[in-house]
């Protein structure tokens, strides 16, 4: 009796206490950086705060004292998490010369360190293997994975595999769409040689069904599909046209040397243009004037795999940072890698800083040097500016940090560790007792 009585005191107390000393009103709060944030139309020096995992609010002149934990990040820029809206990640199925296997990439190990919290897989499963990749890959990442099913339903592997028309069945790719509305975001044509507009045709199909856009990597160029018709008449308003910069479908006029006219009309009835760069996709000599001339792309993309994440595409930042030094500014880069993007797969929650959005975040540094971007044919332009990712939030807590930035010294008193779970993907263990050290 007496000890009920005890507790009773104690839980007493300990709300009093609560009444009278509010803990701070934030969780983390990101001081005195430049933010961009494209779809709210601020590009400004700004104070970021978190609560809960969401943005709770963008303004100047926040206090720090209002955060379990603030950082100062004056001189660099905080924008939404990139989203990397073409990549490849169905890795660890074992299978060789396949984006269903071995040509993919683990995602955890190259998003966070660029600022991406998004990737969308374009098309490495098709409806028959999805579930698969959902299980192996999708659901097991701490990067937010989105998907657009191949219209070929055993994905995208070797062999004939992606040549097979009675394999690509757009009733039975809308059917897995729609069971997995917040995952699957689109869907993929790619690779294919044939003549016929079939691929295309089934994959449109699948998007009315499911109501998302399409993505084309419109394979081998042939006469019998000109690149003029897919994008004027095939393709629907807000479908996405990648590797845009590559020229292996002309692409590009040979008089202008800008874009054909197939993609200006294309792009005047709302079709979307990628720049995917990947390993063949991305030429100095069409990227250069396309931009001269206004043709800029809507989103950049790496079209991340084995080979072109260490030969000319590298990243997601080293992609933005080859447009900048083709002229394009800070603001018009991180458009392209978050607002943008986001408005493309239609989940405009994703790539913005409104209060109430999920509170994924990138610390991004330019730095200045001397730079050299490649491209696919390994012809080079020079820059002197780079884009670099110093930390990466997701779902309101720090998931990178390149130079320890929310870190105490080592040699600093480890003060309160109780709330570091608020704010951290890492928090500091707690002392053992053994340890000596006074505990809390
Ligand atoms: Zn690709």
């Amino acid at each position: 009796m007496k000890k009920l009585m005890a507790c009773s005191v104690v839980a007493l107390l300990t709300a009093a206490g609560a009444n009278a000393q509010p803990g701070p009103a934030y969780d983390l709060l990101l001081r005195g950086g430049h933010v961009i944030d494209a779809k709210n139309h601020i590009d400004a020096v700004m104070d970021v705060a978190i609560k809960d995992g969401k943005i709770a609010r963008v303004a100047a002149g926040l206090k720090a004292a209002d955060a379990v934990k603030a950082i100062d990040v004056r001189g660099l820029y905080v924008t939404p998490g990139l989203i990397d809206l073409h990549t490849h990640n169905y890795f660890g199925t074992g299978e060789k010369n396949s984006y269903a296997g071995d040509l993919s990439v683990v995602p955890d190990g190259f998003t966070f360190r660029t600022g991406v919290t998004t990737v969308v897989d374009a098309g490495c499963a098709g409806w028959r293997n999805f579930e698969d990749f959902k299980d192996k890959v999708i659901d097991r990442s701490k990067t937010r994975i989105l998907a657009m099913l191949n219209i070929v339903g055993k994905g995208m592997r070797s062999g004939n595999i992606q040549q097979d028309m009675t394999d690509m069945d757009g009733e039975e790719t809308a059917k897995m769409a729609l069971r997995y509305p917040k995952v699957i975001v689109g869907i993929k044509t790619a690779h294919f040689n044939g003549p016929e507009w079939l691929p295309v045709e089934q994959a449109v199909i699948a998007g009315i069904k499911a109501n998302i856009p399409v993505m084309v990597d419109f394979g081998a160029d042939r006469p019998t599909r000109p690149l003029y018709d897919l994008l004027t008449k095939k393709l629907r308003p807000g479908d996405i046209y990648t590797h845009m910069f590559s020229g292996l479908r002309q692409e590009q006029d040979p008089v202008t040397k800008g874009p054909q006219k197939g993609l200006i009309e294309g792009r005047a009835r709302g079709v979307y243009f990628d720049a995917g760069t990947g390993g063949g996709s991305f030429k100095w000599s069409l990227a250069v004037p396309f931009i001269q001339q206004g043709f800029k792309p809507d989103s950049l993309s790496t079209d991340l795999h084995v080979d072109s994440m260490n030969s000319s595409t590298k990243d997601l930042l080293n992609v933005a940072s080859k447009f900048m030094a083709m002229g394009l500014s800070v603001s018009e880069v991180v458009a392209e890698m978050t607002a943008h993007p986001a408005k493309e797969i239609r989940r405009e929650d994703l790539g913005n800083l409104s209060v109430g959005s999920v509170a994924d975040v990138a610390v991004l540094r330019v730095q200045k040097g001397k730079f050299g971007f490649t491209d696919m044919v390994n012809s080079r332009m020079d820059g002197n500016s780079k884009l670099v990712d110093e930390m990466t939030i997701k779902d309101g807590k720090i998931v990178y940090d390149l130079n320890g930035m929310e870190a105490l010294p080592w040699t600093a008193p480890q003060g309160d560790i109780s709330q570091d779970r608020r704010w951290t993907s890492w928090p500091r263990p707690k002392p053992r007792p053994d340890d000596g050290v006074k505990l809390h």
